[in-house]
């Protein structure tokens, strides 16, 4: 039986995701420190796959907003 947690981690601000598994991914994100201490797990047994959490993709999602904006103004010229 293995012990490995699967969760996420942003790879913008390298927080993970508080709830392993289950739920939406807008649930709270912390610290690789405090998600150690709230399930006493040793780190290497924490298995991270890589997702934006909300926060990052939003401001994500504003810097491509912005890139496309500044693009079509340079085709415009
Ligand atoms: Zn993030």
């Amino acid at each position: 039986m293995s012990d490995l947690h699967l969760t996420y981690r942003c790879p913008a601000c390298q927080r993970v995701k508080n709830q392993p598994g289950e739920g939406s991914v807008d649930q709270d994100w912390c610290t690789m420190a405090d998600y150690v201490k709230r399930y006493p797990i040793p780190a290497p047994d924490v298995l991270l796959s890589e997702f934006y959490c909300s926060e990052c993709s939003a401001s994500y999602d504003r810097l491509v907003e912005y890139s496309r904006a500044t693009q079509s103004c340079f085709l415009q010229q």
